[in-house]
């Protein structure tokens, strides 16, 4: 399928989209691709992809993360996840950036990870604590700020 891609000739899901390594591509469509993860944490734990090269989601150009979206709730059907089962069926979606949030290859890849039971998939692990709501507020305020600017 062509595309309008911007590749690394040395990055290994670069290599994935090429065809030069092989995967199990579930769908493509001309911004993303999409293929199963080599190291699953459940059945059907896909890796969906722009066809643009870049480590950090905000290095992505728009057009690339709004086909990413639309495709994730494709898949999701595919792996009939949006039917719930007597033990409950629910999934992830991940997307890490930075080697101490958990990013090993530096390409933008979206996890889509099924949560059929408690043994599979993604386990609950982060800090959560109470919030100081005066503390929320300016951090809000702040924010708010930045973005009208
Ligand atoms: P990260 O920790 O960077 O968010 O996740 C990287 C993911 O890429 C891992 O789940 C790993 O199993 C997967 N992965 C790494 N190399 C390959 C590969 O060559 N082929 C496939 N299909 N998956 C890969
Ligand atoms: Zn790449």
């Amino acid at each position: 399928m062509s595309s309008p891609a911007i590749l690394d000739a040395s990055c290994i899901f670069c290599k994935i989209i090429k065809g030069e390594i092989p995967s199990f591509k579930v769908y493509e469509t001309k911004y993303s691709y999409s293929f199963l993860d080599i190291e699953p944490t459940a059945e059907g734990h896909i890796l969906i992809i722009p066809k643009y090269h870049g480590a950090k989601l905000h290095n992505i150009p728009d057009e690339y993360l709004a086909d990413i979206l639309p495709v994730t709730k494709k898949l999701v059907k595919a792996l009939g996840l949006e039917i719930e089962s007597p033990e409950g069926t629910g999934y992830n979606v991940l997307q890490n950036n930075g080697r101490i949030a958990h990013q090993f290859v530096d390409h933008v890849h979206f996890h889509l990870i099924p949560k059929r039971n408690a043994e599979e998939g993604l386990y609950e692990g982060w800090p959560a604590k109470k919030a100081d709501m005066g503390e929320l507020k300016k951090i809000a305020d702040d924010l708010v700020k930045k973005l009208d600017e």
